[in-house]
């Protein structure tokens, strides 16, 4: 086992397994198939990456995204480790180049989706080099139960045969038996073992709050750290539109992200978040998946999912680097009926009950009086067994006390009685607390010995009580009207013999939102982490790559907090292997210690590369080199190709204005109709065009290029 860990230290830079990781490795490495079945940031990826590091051979990869591939790989070549993605997006030169270093056996790990392993040109090329390991990432694609069915997956199986000699990892982060099941028959997996860890996701704090009028909960929030990264989930498109204008009028940095933008626009935004040059995602569900950034400090849920399966999911986008996260859950009591009218237009029967359970497991784990963590898990199939996680909110907060509840079990259901089992739980309360509405004036409710007899608590008092009694099975509510109908034992009851334990009302929650903030309890200095940061961000622009492809924020917070003196200190700092120690070793060393830094410096030859390539690339387009063409030769974005063209105006040259109209993409006539005004009022006026003009919708590369016209 020595040989492991010394890759788990040498290239990841990491000291010890996580659970379960060093068991799968040792698996793979005897050649014996394995299923694994991980929470999301439990470190799947090492289970595979260690042994094919080991292997002689290729280990092949196959995942469904391209952009979790494309990240993987970054990351890889990061820390020195040959590995390649090998698909449709690649230059035909590219492509070339990945496969000659495929005939040349000096691939470790090679990327791809399974439609590229299918091709017969692709596996005649595979089959003349050993391959040692099949890794199926993602592995519930290949199950229709999963979240995302992918049939291609389907054929993996086939595949295989052609590669006798290669053992087979599948991995997932789906727990469902069904899905298990199918991942297992699929892929034929024989004589294989099988790894199913906790998921419980320790570092991940869970809060739930009601919603009130207004943002400033949501505000509060985020407001005490605004320069940490975090997704808020909404509801509806309008909703995160909404927000997201809210935020940035507020001066926050935050974009949104919704099925109802362009898609560039979309994968712009959700590129710009990535990089830690936005730190507030605003979002629907349809942001998130293939999102592998590790610093996502919060999540917020400013409505209910509408399962438990899906915020599960959600909040696992947070904390991926294993440091505090906090999750916020913010519901209101209509969130529930919005829901349930949703539901009550399903058609198939057996889907709506099956959509009902799911809403109740939520409400279970939203109105959860004890820790969340056993809702949460238990609707995985999982006991939670420890008293108190210290990391929700029902933990955090000193336990709430279970009051005697027999006296207004009683009033309620009495009242349910005397109406006659036919009213739905508004009712119910309005009678109880002496309303005077027409429909209790026109049924002669008032004139009930339960009338106003529940006055002393509020609405919603009432209505957490009936939850309770729900749930405790003192009552049921019928399924097509809602009214409610006493059931169980109702008699003992009545007659005073028997006890009801519950809640009056959920406790004012304070807990504090410190946790994101602090990254846990670690002890180290802000000033350095802040000058880390910005360190790496630097060098991130200038290779191109995501932040956390340099160190991860787990490991700028350690060098913050130990301060390494000397290349052997840093070396055991986590997350620091030999390939980033050697790359950029001396550059973090300075700036842990700040001697009379100038962060020019740092990246000084970078800077200087840039320089010329702001130039060569600008320059070019100015002679009337197409932008697409520049895009492919370039290998960039269009928000990279804005962004040489702004570099270069910095530096004193000048773009050819016209071509930057055409690049626009604006309508000519529109433009022209509006340019006198931008001229007069300058880019600020774009978001008051007057009424006749053209209103000009422009998205941030259409503002930068603007900014150059008229700058
Ligand atoms: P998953 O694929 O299961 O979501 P990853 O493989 O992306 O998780 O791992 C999540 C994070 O944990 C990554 O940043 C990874 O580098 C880190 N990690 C994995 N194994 C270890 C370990 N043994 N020690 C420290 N960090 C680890
Ligand atoms: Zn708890």
């Amino acid at each position: 086992m020595k040989r492991s860990q010394g890759v788990l230290k040498d290239v990841f830079g990491y000291d010890q397994f996580r659970p379960m990781q060093e068991e799968i490795i040792q698996s793979l490495l005897n050649r014996q198939d394995c299923l694994v079945i991980m929470p999301t940031g439990g470190g799947k990826s090492l289970c595979y990456q260690i042994p094919a590091i080991l292997f002689p051979g290729l280990t092949l990869v196959i995942s469904p995204l391209i952009s979790l591939m494309q990240d993987q790989v970054q990351q890889l070549q990061a820390q020195g480790v040959a590995a390649e993605v090998l698909n449709s997006s690649l230059t035909a030169k590219e492509y070339r180049r990945v496969l000659s270093r495929i005939y040349n056996n000096e691939l470790v790990l090679l990327y791809m989706a399974p439609e590229t392993l299918m091709k017969e040109n692709i596996l005649e090329v595979l089959n003349q080099v050993p391959v040692d390991c099949i890794t199926i990432d993602e592995a519930h694609c290949i199950s229709e139960w999963g979240h995302d069915f992918r049939p291609e997956y389907r054929s993996i199986a086939q595949v295989r045969q052609r590669f006798p000699k290669a053992v087979c990892i599948a991995l997932t982060a789906t727990a469902t038996e069904r899905v298990q099941g199918d991942i297992q028959k699929n892929l034929n997996l024989e004589d294989h073992k099988i790894f199913i860890s906790s998921f419980d996701r320790k570092n991940l704090f869970l809060q739930v709050e009601e919603r009130q009028k207004g943002n400033n909960q949501l505000l509060s929030f985020i407001g005490d750290f605004p320069q940490l990264s975090g997704i808020i989930y909404c509801f509806s498109r309008k909703r995160v539109d909404e927000l997201t204008a809210q935020l940035q009028g507020l001066g926050f940095s935050a974009l949104a992200y919704h099925a109802g933008l362009a898609d560039k626009q979309r994968q712009e935004n959700q590129e710009l978040f990535i990089r830690d040059e936005v730190q507030i995602m605003v979002a629907t569900i349809a942001f998130g998946m293939g999102i592998n950034k590790p610093n996502v400090r919060y999540v917020i849920h400013h409505d209910l999912p509408k399962n438990l399966e899906s915020y599960y999911q959600q909040i696992g986008r947070a904390g991926r680097d294993g440091l505090d996260a906090h999750c916020l859950l913010l519901y209101k009591d209509g969130d529930r009926s919005k829901i349930r009218y949703f539901i009550d237009q399903i058609q198939d029967p057996q889907q709506q009950r099956a959509a009902y359970d799911h809403l109740e497991h939520m409400m279970d784990f939203a109105e959860a009086p004890h820790c969340r963590r056993i809702p949460l898990l238990s609707y995985f199939g999982e006991h939670f067994e420890q008293d108190n996680c210290g990391m929700c909110d029902n933990c955090q907060g000193k336990k709430r006390l279970q009051q005697d509840i027999t006296v207004e079990a009683q009033k309620f259901l009495s009242c349910i009685v005397r109406t006659g089992e036919l009213f739905g739980v508004n009712h119910i309360i309005d009678v109880l607390r002496g309303a005077k509405n027409e429909k209790v004036l026109s049924k002669e409710h008032h004139k009930l010995s339960t009338y106003g007899i529940g006055k002393d608590l509020s609405k919603k008092q009432w209505v957490l009580l009936s939850r309770q009694f729900l749930r405790q099975g003192l009552i049921t509510a019928d399924e097509k009207y809602g009214s409610l109908l006493l059931s169980g034992n109702t008699g003992a009851l009545f007659r005073g013999e028997m006890k009801v334990m519950g809640y009056l009302m959920q406790d004012k929650l304070k807990t504090n939102t410190s946790k994101a903030k602090d990254y846990g309890d670690i002890d180290y200095s802000r000033e350095i982490f802040e000058r880390l940061r910005q360190g790496r961000r630097e060098l991130a622009m200038a290779e191109s790559v995501p932040p956390y492809v340099i160190f991860s924020d787990k490991t700028l917070v350690e060098m913050a907090s130990k301060k390494p003196r000397s290349r052997v200190d840093l070396l055991a700092i986590s997350g620091v292997g030999l390939k980033k120690l050697e790359k950029y070793g001396e550059t973090f060393l300075k700036l842990i210690h700040g001697e009379a830094y100038d962060p020019s410096s740092l990246i000084k030859k970078t800077e200087e590369e840039k320089r010329s390539r702001n130039q060569i690339i600008a320059e070019e387009f100015n002679q009337g080199a197409a932008p697409g063409e520049l895009m492919e030769k370039y290998n960039l974005k269009m928000t990279r190709l804005v962004g040489y063209f702004e570099g270069y105006i910095q530096e004193g040259g000048t773009m050819d204005k016209q071509r930057i109209r055409d690049l626009l993409g604006l309508e000519e006539e529109a433009f022209k109709a509006i340019d006198g005004f931008i001229t007069e009022k300058g880019l600020h006026g774009l978001s008051n065009i007057p009424q006749g003009l053209p209103q000009l919708k422009v998205n941030r590369n259409q503002q930068k290029l603007l900014q150059i016209i008229y700058g």
